[in-house]
């Protein structure tokens, strides 16, 4: 379930960059395949959603959504759950070594 304490509050400039969603015009299916759904057939679901959103100009908006909010379903801004849950779960070594930079001076 996503994290509905992260959603941006009901205000329409939070919300408006879906109205340019290149999925407006898509099946949803293709982007929230059924849960039974499995191998390589989900696989061709979720390749030709992110084919979608390969040409979508809210990607990064839609990126950006999907991974604050953590969206545990479905394809947003070209990810799949998994590859957004390896993102949000990876090590952060970049800000690590900006503070240990950022001490030495
Ligand atoms: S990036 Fe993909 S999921 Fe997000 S709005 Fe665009 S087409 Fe839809």
């Amino acid at each position: 379930m996503a994290n509905l304490s992260r959603l941006p509050t009901p205000v329409v400039e939070h919300w408006e960059w879906q109205y340019d969603g290149v999925c407006r015009s898509v099946d949803p299916e293709v982007f929230f395949p059924p849960d039974s759904e499995r191998g390589p057939v989900r696989q061709r679901r979720e390749l030709q959603a992110k084919q979608y959103c390969a040409h979508c100009p809210v990607l990064a908006r839609c990126r950006e959504h999907a991974l604050l909010v953590q969206e545990p379903y479905g394809v947003w801004g070209g990810l799949t759950p998994r590859e957004r849950d390896r993102i949000l779960h990876e090590p952060r070594t970049v800000p690590t070594q900006r503070l240990t930079t950022a001490a030495a001076h």
